[in-house]
């Protein structure tokens, strides 16, 4: 299909929003405008219609899987070379490259380590534990300080004065330490892969001019979950020549908990007046009934921009809510009904989308659907990447390309087993901390000898000779070849199977190792959005050191897509799909479950207390428009709660709702008619300390 054949199918306001190249472009609309659409048009309306070189677009989003989906789509459109350099990733992505191509500028050495938050959390047990035994709730505490004020662009040196509090005061001088330390390390953190590069954009005039010469065109989806340093890095790189697109819409912050400023929308049009802004109507993905609900629901909150969605799709079925006795029952009705819908709609495993509030609730569920034999993907929860041995062989991949690396030599410096007992450890700490060095690197000081037996000291030296090996051999040439050849060496399978209870088990965690290797691979292979050696060295200037870091970058982009999604590789086979409301964003299903609407779950206990339930009708609201054809929601009467079985009052956003739109089945009995009145009031009060 051409260009011109693509843009006929689209209604003439996404034609305007796609042909409108020469400033800046808002797209502000409902869910399932097509927004989405607009982007992947655009992207190749860009490239074919305007000569532009794809090597000069970045398309942003936020998680791996929309990411995912719109480079597939834009693949689509874009054939051979058209699609060549072309950036789709998610923001973390591309400060990854950012940082990655400016390494000098930034103070850090090639082959720097990103820490995930468990290594971040490690680190800051240590610095905290210094002056007092803390525990975990007090780190958690500092940690999300330090990831809000990385995420509102406050450097370490700068939070003590934004401090309100003792706590803050406190956290402030973690974070001055966590910072050192990590730079120590050669490390970055999550929240970094924002922070350092706007904070360079922003110091480094010749930095940024590099970075405004490759980027010339910027597109972003899910604009309103951008926090304030997201915000300012596509404000940096566009300041000048004003060009972009973001597309967003309001009814679906529902990031706000962790840093998002929906307010990112009206600041756009501020520090933009050019701005053009599109609002699109036509909803083409759900039912009239399914709309209706969403849009009924969503009326609820106050609102800055009015939008009135329509859809020509039907009226379609109505929504169903199925009230049942208690969780199991819930997830027994689940998996049973889509066992049978499957057969009787004749529809695909895929098809459906079964969404919750919270991870815990999809356990059950998953013991049904095995029950029935459903095959079905678990988006989040328990991931390829929280399992022990793929942390083993990460972190032996860490330590490869940063020696210095700590917390991948703590992992696994006994590993399989070397004889080094903690005693050794805490030693050579204590000397490392004393010089100033990493754990890796104290092992090879002489001075270790006086500290330690001379046993140990052999021990040590033994495991770090065999690092530097496999090191060697690395940059020698096959670096791939010599990390299959050091699992082999060390016979890392043999140490699966002392450990594990079966051969079996100790069978499937050798196979993911090498699974993560064969991922290793086909990440250093270039593809859309990742780009040959050649051409990144072309785009950074002299100063990328590409021809060696290959496997460096693949490595990165590793820990980072652990970070991220936390999950096994994309799996387009036909199953089910379990995600959280929070992950479905941007995706939709022809059939879709909403599990668990009560009070204290949707809206969560916690959003309840502090007063933002807004945010929570959001969630539910993007949950309802994943549905195209049919919409069930389900609920319990009574729910294990801290051991106990606690009795489930129906969530408000049911009350919500077109009445006449909804077929109940186990009706509960309706609500007495004062409580209904007094949460009416708790939203007018919210409304109005929201006006001010
Ligand atoms: P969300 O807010 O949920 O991210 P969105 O606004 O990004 O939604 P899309 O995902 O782009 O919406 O589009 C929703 C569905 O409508 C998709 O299946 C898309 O293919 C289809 N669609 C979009 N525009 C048109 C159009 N002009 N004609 C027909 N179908 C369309
Ligand atoms: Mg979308």
């Amino acid at each position: 299909m051409s260009i011109h054949q693509r843009l006929a199918k689209l209604n003439p306001r996404q034609q305007e929003a796609v042909r409108y190249i020469d400033g800046p472009c808002l797209v502000l609309a409902g869910a399932g405008s097509g927004k989405t659409s607009v982007i992947t048009t655009k992207i190749a309306y860009l490239v074919q219609e305007c000569g532009m070189s794809a090597r000069r677009i970045a398309a942003v989003t936020f998680t791996n899987k929309a990411a995912r989906e719109m480079k597939e789509r834009v693949g689509q459109m874009l054939k051979g070379k058209e699609g060549h350099g072309l950036t789709v990733s998610t923001f973390h992505t591309l400060g990854l490259n950012i940082i990655r191509g400016e390494l000098k500028a930034l103070g850090y050495k090639p082959g720097f380590s990103l820490f995930d938050p468990e290594d971040a959390k490690a680190l800051l047990r240590d610095l905290m534990n210094k002056d007092a035994q803390v525990d975990a709730e007090q780190i958690n505490a500092v940690q999300a300080q330090i990831s809000q004020w990385k995420n509102d662009l406050i450097l370490p040196g700068e939070a003590l004065s934004h401090a309100a509090d003792d706590d803050q005061h406190f956290a402030a001088r973690v974070y001055e330490a966590y910072g050192r330390h990590l730079k120590a390390y050669n490390a970055v953190d999550f929240d970094d892969l924002i922070l350092l590069p706007v904070a360079l954009l922003q110091r480094d005039p010749e930095a940024l001019a590099r970075w405004r010469r490759k980027i010339h065109y910027m597109l972003v989806d899910e604009y309103q979950d951008t926090n304030v340093s997201q915000y300012l890095l596509v404000k940096l790189l566009m300041e000048e020549r004003k060009t972009f697109t973001v597309v967003g819409d309001d009814d679906q912050s529902i990031y706000a908990w962790r840093g998002a400023r929906p307010e990112n929308l009206v600041t756009l049009g501020e520090d933009f007046p050019r701005l053009n802004v599109i609002k699109l109507e036509q909803n083409y993905r759900s039912t009239g009934t399914i709309l209706r609900a969403a849009n009924t629901l969503i009326a609820n909150n106050p609102h800055v921009y009015e939008k009135t969605l329509w859809s020509e799709m039907g009226q379609g079925a109505p929504i169903r809510v199925v009230v049942n006795r208690h969780e199991e029952a819930e997830a027994e009705r689940v998996a049973s009904e889509i066992l049978t819908r499957r057969i009787k709609e004749r529809a695909e495993w895929r098809d459906f989308a079964v969404l919750y509030r919270g991870n815990f609730q999809a356990r059950l569920l998953e013991l049904k659907l095995q029950h029935y034999q459903i095959p079905y993907k678990l988006s989040g929860g328990t991931s390829f990447f929280s399992r022990n041995e793929i942390k083993d062989a990460m972190a032996y991949l860490r330590l490869l390309i940063n020696p210095a690396d700590d917390n991948a030599f703590l992992r696994i410096v006994n590993v399989p087993r070397r004889e080094i007992g903690p005693g050794t450890l805490e030693k050579l700490a204590n000397y490392a901390t004393e010089r100033g060095v990493s754990l890796f690197d104290a092992c090879h000081e002489l001075g270790l000898e006086q500290q330690l037996p001379a046993r140990a000291v052999e021990c040590l030296g033994r495991f770090t000779h065999f690092i530097d090996g496999v090191r060697r051999r690395m940059d020698q040439g096959d670096a791939l070849a010599a990390i299959r050849g050091m699992l082999h060496e060390m016979d890392y399978e043999a140490w699966l199977y002392q450990n594990a209870s079966a051969p079996t088990i100790a069978e499937k965690r050798m196979a993911n190792v090498w699974t993560l290797i064969d991922q290793l691979e086909k990440s250093m292979k270039p593809a859309l959005g990742n780009e040959s050696p050649e051409e990144r060295a072309e785009q950074a200037g002299e100063e990328d050191d590409a021809e060696t870091d290959d496997v460096e970058a693949a490595i990165s982009r590793l820990v980072l897509r652990d970070i991220l999604e936390q999950q096994a590789e994309e799996d387009d086979t036909d199953r089910v799909q379990l995600l959280t409301m929070h992950a479905s964003k941007g995706l939709e299903f022809p059939h879709v479950y909403l599990m668990g609407l009560e009070e204290e779950l949707l809206p969560h206990r916690n959003a309840i207390e502090a007063g933002t339930v807004e945010e929570e009708r959001r969630l539910a609201y993007v949950g309802i428009t994943r549905a195209r054809q049919t919409l069930t929601l389900t609920l319990a009467r009574q729910r294990k709660a801290f051991g106990e079985l606690m009795d489930c009052v129906p969530s408000r956003f049911l009350d919500e709702l077109p009445p006449d739109d909804l077929e109940w089945e186990g009706r509960p009995d309706r609500e007495d008619p004062d409580k209904k009145q007094a949460r009416g009031q708790d939203a007018i009060a919210g409304l109005r300390s929201l006006l001010g």
